[in-house]
C-alpha cells in the first residue's frame, strides 16, 4: 500500500509540475507579463487517509481537478482583474470520506469522495471546482460588514462558473415564490447574467471591483440599470423565471443570454492571444524557477 501511495504521490506531481516544483517559498503568485496574469503559486493536493487514497478513480479525479485549476485559474484572473488586486495563490484540494459533500476555507478546497467515485452523481463534477476556483481568484478581504453581500459573491462564483466553464449545463429552477436574489450561487449568477445580456455588460466586473474596494452598496444596480434591485428582481421574475416555469424548462447560458455568449466570446479570443504572447515568458518564468530551485537545493 507504501508503494502504492507513493507513486500516486509521484504522479500527481507530475501532473502539476510547474506548481510543485516551482516557488515552494513564495507566498503571492507570480503575474506573467505586465499585460499578463497571475498564475497559481502551488497546488497541493490532500488525502484524508490511506483509504482515501486507494479509492477507486479518486487519483485520477484530483489530477484532471489540478489540470482545470491551472487552466482555468489564469483566465478567471484576467477576467476579474482590477489594479493592485492579488489572488490567492496556494490551493489545496483536499479529498476525505465525509458526508458533507464539498467545502472551502481561505486556502482549501474540500471534496468527499462519497460524491465524486466512479458510479457516483457527482462523478464528474468538475464544476465544483470550477465554482470553489472563482473564491481564491475573488480574494475578497472581508469581515467588517464592508464588502459585498455573502449571496453576491456567490454569485459571481456561479456566474463565472456558469458561463465560462459550462455554459451548455441547465441551471437550478428557481421558485419565486419562496427564493430570490439572496439565495446566491446559480439563482444570483443567473440573475446577474441577465443583467449584462440585458443591460451592462460589465455589471459584474463593476460588482467585482465594488467587493475589492469595499465600496458596494445596493446603488451599483440602478448605476448599471436605471432599476432598483426589487424592482430589477421583478422584472426578471417576469420575463425569464415565470415563462420557463411555465413550459418546465431550465436556464442554459448558451442558448438563453445571446449577447453575454457574445461578450464571453471576445474575451475568450482576447484571453487566446495574451496567452499565446505571454507563453515565451511564461516558460522562461518557470525555467528560471526550476533553476532558482536547483541553486536552493545545492546550497543546503
Ligand atoms: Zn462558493
Amino acid at each position: 500500500m507504501k508503494h502504492f501511495f507513493y507513486k500516486l504521490l509521484f504522479i500527481l506531481m507530475i501532473s502539476c509540475l510547474p506548481f510543485f516544483f516551482f516557488k515552494l517559498s513564495a507566498q503571492e503568485p507570480e503575474k506573467i507579463g505586465e499585460r499578463g496574469y497571475y498564475l497559481p503559486t502551488r497546488i497541493v493536493v490532500e488525502f484524508s487517509g490511506e483509504k482515501v487514497v486507494a479509492e477507486k478513480g479518486i487519483p485520477e479525479w484530483a489530477s484532471a481537478a489540478v489540470n482545470l485549476i491551472n487552466e482555468l485559474y489564469p483566465k478567471y484572473d484576467k477576467l476579474l482583474e482590477t489594479e493592485g488586486h492579488i489572488p490567492s495563490g496556494t490551493i489545496t484540494l483536499r479529498f476525505e470520506d465525509s458526508e458533507t459533500i464539498g467545502w472551502n476555507s481561505n486556502t482549501t478546497i474540500g471534496i468527499s469522495i462519497r460524491w465524486i467515485k466512479p458510479g457516483e452523481r457527482g462523478e464528474k463534477d468538475f464544476g465544483m471546482v470550477a465554482h470553489e476556483l472563482v473564491h481564491f481568484v475573488q480574494n475578497y478581504q472581508g469581515g467588517d460588514g464592508t464588502g459585498i453581500p455573502g449571496w453576491a459573491t456567490e454569485g459571481i462564483g456561479d456566474y463565472v462558473r456558469h458561463v465560462f466553464y459550462e455554459p451548455e449545463k441547465e441551471m437550478r429552477p428557481v421558485n419565486p415564490d419562496r427564493e430570490s436574489y439572496t439565495n446566491g450561487y446559480q439563482i444570483s449568477g443567473a440573475f446577474f447574467m441577465w443583467i449584462e445580456d440585458t443591460y451592462d455588460r460589465n455589471f459584474v466586473k463593476k460588482l467585482n471591483l465594488c467587493a475589492r474596494k469595499r465600496t458596494y452598496s445596493d446603488n451599483l444596480f440602478v448605476e448599471s440599470t436605471g432599476k432598483n434591485l426589487s424592482d430589477l428582481w421583478a422584472e426578471y421574475v417576469e420575463k425569464i423565471i415565470k415563462p420557463l416555469r411555465q413550459e418546465n424548462k431550465r436556464i442554459v447560458p448558451a442558448t438563453m443570454f445571446p449577447n453575454l455568449m457574445k461578450y464571453k466570446k471576445e474575451f475568450e479570443e482576447h484571453f487566446a492571444t495574451l496567452k499565446q504572447e505571454m507563453r515565451p515568458q511564461q516558460q522562461g518564468d518557470e525555467q528560471g524557477r526550476r533553476q532558482g530551485r536547483g541553486q536552493r537545493q545545492q546550497e543546503n
